[in-house]
């Protein structure tokens, strides 16, 4: 038995309910956002081996776990797992019952389902990305053609040798449209014979997706004539899905996108890695968040409210960082002020995004630097004043140079932390087991701070990483502590650091050890 058996006790099928939920290929990402949904609302989640832990983590904090096995000793597994969701449901449970794909593909929901139905328990079917569609977009290759494939089938490969089998596949190769073979790994040299037998064309092209959507996935192609020995001779590892029909001829390769299979640490606190998780996606990477530092309210909120009463005062206010436009506003906010306590300030932005942020909040920023840094907002805002009072609101450490130039050209300078960062210090279960399953090709870094947090609780794993860095002073500090940087940014934005990624890629572009088999989600790195 793959589960222990249930007693239903309170019986109110009124209160349980189960939801199939269809977890997509693998990646946490490739999940619906009803499913996620359904997910968070459950007390109880039905899976099996190959949903990944990322997504389990998704679930509501306590809710319990069931692993059911696909295989095993069970005359039938369907049923049995089908008995387990009606049994937890008539205990009043929510069940999310979380299958890879689509959970009406290749799923037994029949099977699950029909002791659900029997019970008089409420059911919805979530759909999810089945693994031929993230194999097709993995590998960029169309499923229909108007000028080759009006039609798509769907078949497991696995009963290709079985007589008794009810899969055609002679009828199957008669037919002109696109083939996507499941389960056919083992059996690739059978399917194949036959589909060559049956008279397609042995040149037919075919397309293998092995592990679509994980971090090992690999996109090779072959034809039909040649799928047994290509097999035999690269051992794709299962799960992969199979495209076989002349749209894969059609295929567009990977999109060649500069970052496309690589996989970025972002270490900025929660939050803030936003516009570089962005910028990342537009180049075609993946990006992993790991905060090496946190953010915390400063010591006292005294000095901070004091400036925020006395806001209208000053000539400028200077923001250093997005945290400080929130605390401001926060902090504004709880003294019950409002844009009017800033009367005829000005207002400065170190970068665009401390400038979007206020601008979101209605305040329009009269001065955002050039060069984003604090270099950049004393050259941008000395020429434009004379004597003035200058409130600058920052973290509470960190750099002394906006202070030490203001006060060198005789302004008067109030100076106020609006936050404070401090270092993470250990790495929790589910981030270490999430580094040590996926590769990790970079790792951004954006301050001296987050630069020496880092080093401290990666170790010895950023000497395997290539290193980003956002600005000189950053690399300085990297280099200080052994690390230097493969790269840097040419400013200091999130545009700029993903971009310096990308050319130090193109620089270096790796060659396929196999010219029909990619390792990586892309042919063209
Ligand atoms: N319900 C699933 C299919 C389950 S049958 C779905 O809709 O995708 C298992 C088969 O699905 C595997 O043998 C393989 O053919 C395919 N498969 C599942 N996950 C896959 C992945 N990440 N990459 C490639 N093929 C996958």
């Amino acid at each position: 038995m793959p589960h222990p058996s249930r007693t239903p006790i309170g019986v109110d099928a009124t209160r349980g309910c189960v939801w199939f939920v269809g977890a997509g290929p693998g990646h946490p990402d490739l999940i619906t956002a009803r499913g996620l949904d359904r997910l968070a609302r459950a007390d109880c989640v039905v899976h099996d081996t190959l949903v990944t832990e990322a997504l389990l983590d998704s679930a509501a904090v306590g809710a319990e776990r069931i692993v059911v096995s696909r295989d095993g000793a069970d005359a039938d597994p369907g049923v049995t797992t089908g008995r387990l969701l009606a049994d937890l449901a008539m205990a009043g449970r929510k069940v999310v019952r979380l299958k890879g794909g689509d959970p009406a593909v290749f799923g037994r929901l029949a099977e699950e389902l029909r002791p659900v139905r029997e019970a008089g328990i409420p059911y919805e079917i979530v759909p999810g990305v089945t693994a031929m569609l993230a194999a097709a977009a993995a590998a960029g290759v169309p499923l229909t053609s108007r000028s080759t494939a009006s039609h798509l089938t769907l078949l497991t490969g696995h009963e290709a040798d079985e007589k008794a089998s009810s899969l055609d596949l002679a009828a199957l190769a008669a037919l002109p449209g696109t083939l996507a073979v499941y389960m056919g790994v083992g059996r690739a040299a059978e399917w194949a014979a036959r589909l060559v037998a049956a008279g397609r064309p042995t040149t037919t092209p075919v397309t293998i997706v092995s592990r679509c959507s994980w971090p090992d996935q690999r996109i090779a192609t072959t034809t039909l004539g040649g799928c047994a020995e290509a097999f035999a001779t690269h051992h794709w590892p299962s799960p992969a899905v199979i495209i076989v029909g002349d749209v894969a001829e059609e295929s567009a390769g990977p999109p060649a996108l500069p970052l496309a299979g690589k996989r970025i640490l972002l270490t900025r606190p929660a939050g803030q890695s936003d516009e570089l998780a962005t910028a990342i996606a537009m180049l075609g990477g993946e990006s992993l968040h790991v905060p090496v530092v946190e953010i915390v309210p400063p010591d006292s909120w005294e000095p901070f409210d004091t400036a925020i009463r006395q806001a209208g005062t000053f000539d400028w206010i200077v923001f250093a960082s997005v945290n400080g436009v929130e605390s401001f506003l926060a902090r504004l906010r709880a003294a019950r002020l409002d844009a009017r306590a800033l009367g005829t300030a000005r207002l400065a932005a170190i970068g665009t995004a401390t400038a979007r942020r206020l601008d979101q909040a209605g305040l329009v920023c009269d001065l955002t630097p050039g060069i984003s840094s604090s270099e950049g907002i004393v050259a941008a805002l000395l020429p434009t004043i004379r004597a003035g009072r200058i409130l600058l609101i920052r973290a509470d450490r960190g750099r002394d140079v906006m202070r030490r130039e203001f006060e060198a050209a005789g302004h008067e300078v109030n100076e106020v932390a609006a936050y404070s960062s401090r270092p993470v210090t250990t790495l929790d279960a589910a981030t270490l087991a999430r580094l040590e399953s996926t590769p990790v090709d970079w790792v951004t870094i954006t301050s001296g701070a987050i630069a020496e947090s880092a080093a401290r609780l990666f170790g010895d794993r950023m000497r395997s990483w290539r290193i980003a860095s956002l600005s000189p002073i950053t690399s300085a500090v990297l280099r200080g502590l052994g690390l230097p940087p493969q790269c840097e940014a040419s400013d200091a934005s999130a545009a700029a650091l993903a971009a310096a990624i990308a050319r130090f890629q193109a620089d270096r572009p790796v060659v396929p050890a196999e010219p029909t088999d990619s390792s990586r989600p892309s042919r063209s790195t």
